[in-house]
């Protein structure tokens, strides 16, 4: 039996304000999930503080949506682990294809980062995916391959027991389209198998996350599937009622 976990990323979205409520309304539906259901929720840095404080004793957790890949220093713009951490951060969002896209995150940098992420006690959640051009050339295999390859692949055993995966075709992040759920957990077995080649069977306890496009009417069927424990929520994160919906689907 694995975790089952529904986590939201609000990307730029939201102020305080609206962070701080957006939270105490996910609180006040969350008992209509089943309690087994881990719930995170990933404001923007500007929210952390003031979000933990709304979700104390509401069994959600906190998490951030990235963090800097030095652990200090004369870098300007950018949050470490350390801050995080003790702020009371307990996850962090690493590889976005968003991040990996935009702000030229590699894989020497992401392997950096989940290293100061563990090293603070946090939890890395792991993105990976492929491009539509490259579903469409047959290597979504190889692309997912060699995201794991190059980053999972430099943990320790007792920090992969730890961490959680997200797989995330780009093709179908905020575009409304989502993988079938046979999709997903054709790729996502592929994912376990690659974990397992260098971690065995600490692989069968992994949580590997589906995400891209996710809502209350597809969940069921894509959380359905042996290898998806749950979903990586960004645009129905934002609605109380959806990102519920979503956890109420297991
Ligand atoms: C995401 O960006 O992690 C995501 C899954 O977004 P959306 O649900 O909006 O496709």
């Amino acid at each position: 039996m694995r975790r089952e976990i529904v986590a939201g990323n609000w990307k730029m979205n939201t102020t305080p304000a609206q962070g701080v409520e957006l939270l105490k309304s996910v609180a006040a539906v969350k008992g209509e999930a089943k309690s087994s259901v881990e719930l995170i929720v990933c404001p923007p840095f500007t929210h952390l503080c003031s979000v933990i404080d709304a979700a104390k004793g509401t069994g959600i957790a906190v998490g951030a949506q990235n963090c800097a890949d030095e652990a200090k220093g004369a870098y300007t713009g950018e949050v470490s682990a350390e801050m995080l951490a003790s702020m009371g951060v307990e996850y962090v969002i690493l590889g976005h294809s968003e991040r990996r896209e935009y702000y030229g995150e590699t894989s020497e940098k992401l392997v950096k980062k989940m290293k100061l992420v563990y090293d603070n006690g946090m939890v890395p959640i792991y993105c990976i995916g492929e491009k539509l051009e490259e579903r469409e050339a047959g290597k979504e295999e190889a692309i997912c391959r060699a995201q794991i390859e190059e980053v999972v692949f430099s943990l320790s055993e007792s920090q992969f027991e730890k961490l959680v995966i997200a797989y995330e075709p780009v093709w179908a992040i905020g575009t409304g389209k989502t993988a079938t759920a046979e999709q997903a957990q054709d790729i996502q077995h592929f994912i376990r198998k690659v974990l397992a080649e260098k971690f065995g069977t600490l692989a069968e306890k992994t949580p590997i996350l589906y995400g891209g496009s996710c809502k209350p009417s597809n969940a069921g069927e894509i959380f359905g599937k042996k290898d998806v424990d749950g979903g990586l929520i960004g645009g129905a994160a934002l609605v109380a009622e959806d990102f519920i919906g979503i956890a109420k689907a297991f």
